[in-house]
């Protein structure tokens, strides 16, 4: 048993708490949360800075680690896409291995207990196996064919059955409203429904994914003309990639937006009507905290260093806050990012948006995640949960910065 106290305990269930005391056991399991020592004769580690739960990293790419550092920075939506076609089956599957290991090494040194992490192939089973960290694998399909559909489904099905020999945390989902077509974004959806299954997809990562569908054009376009691929298969809509696909996905359980980069605040407006005149496959759902909000069906996340690598844009976080939608914090993967680092991110978004509080960004870190993945028994820091404890230390004024170091405690 361990008695642990800092400056500031961020339960995030509740309000901050100044020089409290969290007990637990050997195991990590909560046993006690206190606003004040009523034992003083027990020992205390004390320590300088905050202490939070562990992150939830809602996504990430870990099967891309071996591109760190391979792909050039502000290269945009389309230099991307041609960069990781003509890349990511250039290295030998030993190196391949080695920085899967790797990643994940560094993401549980900088504190993220939980990935949601996107599969396209196998090569990361092996690795996730080890259960070193918790994953929920979204195994991702795209075609744009409509006749191939049940084909990339079925590949899909495959590798969802490979992983249910070891987890069951795992879904078939859509890579981005650009790459599949109305027949396999339909499919999904009933899968979903069926399994009661948590979905994600790439949403507005560009602006040349919204002039896509509102008038066949711009750089993915162009790109995917280059490319040979059929455009003729592209969905036109006359409206943008978010209100192109959404309503095909409205059977999931939960719903996961990744990136919004180019989201307006009109869109953030129509998705949440759209989701709440749909009704959830599984209304009952709630956390395992007596005093948690009901789980929501509709989740946000940002992937702020991901987005200035590949756009130099971040979107607008007053849109999100203004809404009270709930946010989610991902890394994406190393082929466009520098570290795989919740911490990181949270710079980022400390240094361009600094009125967010510190409580509101930790809450996008931890407990949103956990809700979203659906791990009850992460994201806060309660009696009974089993969330991993984080210390940030160079805190000042509550406010992180460049100089914010993270501790893994436990
Ligand atoms: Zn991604």
């Amino acid at each position: 048993m361990r008695r642990l106290s800092a400056d500031y305990i961020f339960p995030i269930a509740s309000e901050p708490i100044k020089n409290g005391v969290i007990t637990i056991d050997d195991d990590g399991l909560i046993i006690d949360v206190e606003s004040s020592t009523t034992n003083p004769q027990s020992e205390i580690e004390h320590y300088k800075g905050i202490i939070c739960p562990g992150f939830i990293n809602t996504h990430c790419h870990i099967e891309l680690s071996h591109l760190r550092s391979q792909v050039s920075e502000h290269l945009g939506i389309s230099g991307f896409i041609k960069a990781i076609v003509s890349k990511r089956t250039a290295s030998s599957k030993e190196f391949i291995q080695e920085a899967i290991e790797a990643a994940e090494r560094e993401m549980s040194q900088n504190g993220i207990v939980a990935v949601g992490d996107i599969s396209n192939n196998n090569s990361s089973f092996k690795q996730k196996e080890k259960k070193n960290l918790l994953y929920h694998t979204f195994v991702e399909v795209f075609d744009l064919n409509p006749d191939r559909a049940e084909e990339s489904f079925n590949k899909g099905l495959s590798l969802q059955q490979e992983l249910s020999q070891f987890t069951t945390h795992s879904s078939i989902i859509p890579h981005a409203p650009y790459t599949v077509s109305e027949s396999l974004l339909s499919l999904i959806n009933k899968h979903a429904a069926a399994n009661k299954s948590i979905i994600s997809i790439h949403n507005q990562e560009s602006e040349a994914e919204n002039e896509l569908f509102i008038s066949h054009s711009g750089a993915i376009y162009e790109i995917f003309k280059a490319m040979g691929i059929d455009t003729n298969q592209l969905r036109i809509t006359g409206v943008n990639s978010l209100q192109s696909t959404l309503s095909y996905l409205t059977k999931a359980s939960k719903l996961l937006l990744v990136h919004n980069t180019y989201a307006t605040k009109e869109d953030i407006k129509w998705a949440k009507k759209l989701m709440q005149n749909s009704p959830v496959s599984n209304p009952s759902e709630r956390s395992a905290s007596s005093n948690a909000s009901p789980i929501q069906h509709l989740y946000w996340c940002t992937c702020p260093n991901a987005n200035l690598y590949i756009e130099n844009k971040l979107p607008d976080y007053n849109f999100f806050i203004e809404e009270d939608v709930p946010v989610t914090i991902g890394t994406d993967s190393l082929a466009s990012n520098w570290s795989l680092s919740i911490l990181d991110e949270l710079k980022t978004i400390s240094n361009y948006y600094p009125h967010i509080p510190l409580q509101t960004l930790l809450l996008w870190a931890t407990k949103n995640g956990a809700d979203f993945l659906g791990f009850t028994h992460l994201g806060t820091i309660e009696k009974g949960k089993k969330p991993g404890l984080n210390l940030l230390k160079n805190i000042k004024g509550l406010r992180i910065s460049e100089k914010t170091e993270i501790q893994k405690l436990m």
